[in-house]
């Protein structure tokens, strides 16, 4: 996603940088500079999507039952409700990330929430019609935009039986550590740097000053994003309802005050 990274060590809550590096103004303006080249793409690659999964919605239909998005929906039973309740929520959730995005992140959630709406109306659809309904892919924790992770579905569950048998090393336990796609696997596998979303957070590199820093998105404190502990809103259902509620415009705002 970048060609270099700006960042000193993991950052944690109360914990100082583990590295003190304090980048000339140069230097700072180059984050800032590679920061802003990497947002605006992937905010046309999102708006894409985004358009993409809303254009899906509005075209189909519930089978049994449904009647439109608006409509009541007699025959569905309660699961059915909530996922629906939780299609729309996602949806107009990608599209508000969309407009409000203070950082890489919230441009990802907003991927990752819009894909996921489609995915379960997809499944909803998969059950009124009597069918099994798809699997959700599992997604690279390094980068939730990348290629789904390879240990997700049976065949890959087999695929890491197999892995855990042959693991030999240090590397390995790595790279198994987490859900991750094929190139970032590789990546870890070679001793290098997996291809990581980044995120531009202020890190204090001196008693005066405060400098703004590329980290990977994860290692982001809990207090100034939702997306380091869900993988860009991955995982659990409560995202939309947060982002929703203008949550991720507080995180943001917490983040800029550091
Ligand atoms: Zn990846």
């Amino acid at each position: 996603m970048l060609r270099r990274w700006w960042f000193m060590g993991a950052l944690r809550p109360g914990m100082p940088a583990q590295r003190r590096w304090e980048p000339s103004k140069e230097e700072q303006q180059r984050v800032l500079d590679e920061w802003e080249t990497a947002r605006e793409r992937l905010e046309r690659l999102v708006s894409a999507r985004v358009t993409a999964v809303g254009d899906v919605l509005r075209a189909a239909e519930l089978p049994v039952g449904g009647g439109g998005p608006d409509a009541p929906r007699p025959g569905g039973d309660a699961r059915d409700g909530r996922d629906y309740a939780w299609v729309l929520d996602a949806f107009q959730a990608a599209g508000k990330l969309l407009d409000e995005a203070a950082d890489l992140p919230d441009l990802a959630a907003a991927a990752v929430l819009a894909e996921r709406a489609l995915v379960r109306f997809a499944a909803l659809h998969a059950r009124r019609a009597g069918q099994p309904a798809p699997r959700p892919p599992e997604r690279c924790y390094y980068n939730p935009l990348h290629a789904a992770a390879e240990s997700g579905g049976p065949p890959a569950r087999k695929q890491h039986r197999q892995r855990a048998r042959r693991r030999t090393g240090p590397r390995e336990a790595a790279a198994d550590r987490r859900p991750a796609c094929p190139s970032c696997r590789k990546a870890i596998l070679a001793g290098q740097q997996p291809d990581v979303l980044p995120a531009l957070v202020p890190v204090k590199v001196s008693r005066l000053r405060t400098a703004r820093l590329l980290v990977p998105y994860y290692s982001v404190p809990q207090q100034w994003s939702l997306w380091s502990v869900s993988a860009c809103g991955a995982y659990g259902d409560e995202w939309p309802a947060l982002v929703l509620r203008g949550e991720h415009r507080r995180r943001a705002a917490a983040a800029r005050k550091a």
